[in-house]
């Protein structure tokens, strides 16, 4: 039996060196030709002095050399960081040396953003350069594409074990400061057994692939579960409706396409715009942020097709998923994957909660990180003794099984005494003409222990009145619900993945 996902790759790529695995902007990348790049980059990292368990951080766009240098790095026995490409100086700081990353994979502008961290950064020994820098970088740097020249050396390479650590993945600091979880091989590779499993994906599959390879979405699901099918995925740098709608519509290999809810509200609108519509795929998939109903219906209607909705997070990559056969229910991120458990518990008592009851969602299995890394209090906090692993998600499960998504636990707003769920009064006033955009969250109060507070992105076409949303909201909900605060701003602070960054929003509103 296999130990890691690059052990899986590298068997099919030998058994079928013509797999065409990976293209991207006219370039065809068959598996053996991959293999050979991977092998290339991991004894070149090796020559470097990369030591097993040695973090080497991506700090990367979307490309082939991505996907090279993230294999490359596991055959030379060492750790994967992911990063974010948006991330700026002081998120650059923070990972890179939380991490301890060694050696840095990046582009011109990356090497241009690291270079004012030089003295913060007293780990990172070298760049690798995956694009000539636009000015010297204070580290000694090596040219990716002349380290694919290096001949491989078996000696040089290694398998990892199912219990090496394998990723460092950084959670999106969507709630806070974003922590590194510890992905084993054998996380890895047990979630992605679950994934193609439960989607039926095969070799005969194609995917359209959009999203952020830095990002479990992306990466774990996407990138993994192409190369465990032996599929093969058209990759792309970014996401732009307007491509993404046309290939959909032309490209007769293409079986599917997975995005977050954005994507899919861009891909209607493009749609609905240019009358250009997508041929019907066997999946579509969304996830990392909750999909409305109504964008499921205005998917349904545009695209003939029903998407899938999962539920996955960092520490643990897919957690939930709505079937392929059977009802795909709106509002709902379906029942575990198979091997996985997952269960809705009382957040004060910890005790299991019956069906269609509110409280955290606790998950268990093969996929489950080993940790956050050098956190031993966060990862502590975040383990039963029973080894559930608190999402920090709240959530029900309806009497058939299918999960629901209400919030994250941390935004739970307690409003003299009744708890209100941020998410609920949102869905209100996003029905509202007026509004565009909506976050609400809770702000101390000293009757009330919190407030409600609803941030507005108006729709200036429509002007409202703060007392009218409160009003639209009286009429549709419990009272304690409704907004005692109404804020209009002009956009809303999100992070890379689109989410909205209520710690951030609540700085700016208590300052
Ligand atoms: P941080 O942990 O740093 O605050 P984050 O939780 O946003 O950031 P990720 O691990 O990227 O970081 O995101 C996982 C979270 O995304 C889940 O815990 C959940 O809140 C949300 N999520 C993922 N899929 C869905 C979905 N289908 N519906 C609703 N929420 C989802
Ligand atoms: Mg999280």
């Amino acid at each position: 039996m296999e130990t890691s996902l690059l052990e899986t790759f590298l068997l099919r790529a030998h058994q079928q060196p013509e797999w065409s695995v990976l293209d991207f902007e006219r370039k065809r990348f068959s598996a053996s030709a991959l293999a050979h790049h991977v092998a290339a980059f991991a004894t070149a990292l090796a020559r470097q002095g990369l030591r097993p368990g040695e973090r080497v951080a991506l700090f990367l766009e979307n490309s082939p050399a991505f996907v090279i240098a993230y294999l490359g790095t596991w055959h030379a026995g060492g750790v994967v960081v992911l990063v974010n490409t948006q991330y700026r100086q002081v998120e650059l700081s923070h990972i890179l040396s939380d991490a301890e990353a060694r050696v840095c994979v990046t582009g011109a502008a990356g090497a241009a953003e690291l270079a004012p961290l030089k003295a913060q950064l007293p780990a990172l020994e070298w760049l690798v350069a995956v694009e000539p820098p636009t000015e010297p970088a204070p580290w000694p740097t090596l040219d990716f594409e002349s380290l694919l020249t290096t001949a491989p050396e078996p000696a040089a390479l290694s398998l990892p074990r199912g219990d090496q650590l394998a990723v460092l993945g950084y959670t999106s600091g969507t709630t806070g400061r974003s922590k590194g979880a510890m992905m084993l091989h054998r996380n890895l590779l047990a979630n992605v057994r679950a994934v193609t499993e439960a989607w039926r994906w095969t070799s005969a599959d194609r995917l359209l692939l959009a999203l952020p390879l830095f990002h479990t979405h992306g990466l774990m699901v996407g990138l993994h579960g192409t190369l465990y099918s032996g599929g093969s995925v058209d990759l792309r740098r970014r996401f732009a409706a307007p491509e993404v709608l046309a290939s959909l519509h032309e490209d007769t290999s293409l079986t599917m396409f997975f995005g977050v809810p954005t994507m899919y509200g861009r891909l209607v609108e493009e749609s609905r715009r240019t009358g250009v519509r997508s041929r019907p795929l066997r999946l579509l998939v969304s996830g990392s942020a909750p999909l409305s109903p109504q964008l499921f219906e205005d998917v349904a209607e545009t695209f003939g097709q029903r998407i899938l909705e999962r539920y996955g997070m960092t520490e643990t990559i897919m957690n939930t998923t709505n079937p392929y056969e059977g009802e795909r229910r709106p509002g709902t991120v379906g029942m575990p994957y198979p091997g996985q458990e997952a269960r809705v518990v009382d957040v004060r008592t910890r005790q299991p909660l019956p069906d269609g009851e509110t409280g955290e969602i606790e998950v268990r299995g093969p996929h489950v990180f080993a940790g956050y890394w050098r956190r031993p209090d966060a990862t502590a906090e975040a383990f039963d003794p029973e080894g559930w692993f608190r999402t920090g998600d709240l959530g029900q499960r309806d009497l058939d099984g299918y999960f629901r998504i209400t919030g994250r636990a941390r935004e739970l707003i307690i409003s003299g005494g009744f708890n209100v769920y941020p998410r609920e009064v949102e869905e209100v006033l996003a029905q509202h003409p007026g509004v565009a955009e909506v976050a609400v969250l809770g702000l101390p109060d000293p009757d009330f222990g919190e407030q409600v507070v609803a941030v507005i992105v108006p729709r200036p076409e429509v002007p409202t009145a703060a007392q009218e949303l409160v009003d639209f909201c009286k009429d549709r909900l419990a009272s304690f619900k409704k907004p005692r605060r109404v804020v209009f701003v002009e956009s809303l602070p999100r992070n890379a993945l689109g989410k909205v960054q209520k710690h951030v929003l609540r700085e700016r509103l208590e300052a």
